[in-house]
């Protein structure tokens, strides 16, 4: 386990944060929900627990929003800009990789591949909707 930091921040830099170790998993997500939020095809995620996410700066400037309890989105009332999303019921934190940019980014899967609106050839497992030991059914799909 590795105690290496990674620094990011929103679009306009008003809310800074910090991530420390390694990441949970990695990979990406073809979900509507993350879809219709991010206004994105895929969501590129980071999950971490919530212990080695810290924010830096601007606190009181991130906005909050759960359509559901399993997500809560957050983002920068300044700028707009998306930072990560809490998910309580897995105990994790999603940290969207683009805004953790040094982030050595290696992703090993994708989720929600079921509802994907782009398909992605890169020989990395797709999810039908997550693997069993995220609770999911752990159906994998073709590319
Ligand atoms: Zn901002
Ligand atoms: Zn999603």
């Amino acid at each position: 386990m590795s105690d290496k930091s990674y620094d990011g921040g929103c679009f306009c830099g008003a809310v800074q944060l910090t991530v420390t170790g390694e990441p949970a998993a990695m990979g990406y997500c073809h979900c509507e929900s993350c879809r219709h939020w991010s206004a994105g095809p895929i969501n590129a995620f980071t999950l971490w627990p919530p212990d080695a996410v810290k924010v830096t700066k601007g606190e009181d400037n991130i906005g909050s929003y759960a359509k559901t309890d399993n997500s809560h989105r957050k983002w920068c009332k300044s700028c707009g800009g998306h930072l990560f999303t809490e998910h309580p019921a897995m105990g994790l934190i999603d940290v969207y990789a683009a805004i953790i940019p040094n982030l050595p980014f290696a992703p090993t899967l994708h989720v929600f591949y079921e509802e994907t609106v782009l398909r992605i050839h890169d020989g990395v497992v797709k999810h039908k909707d997550v693997p069993g030991a995220m609770g999911g059914s752990g159906t994998e799909l073709s590319e």
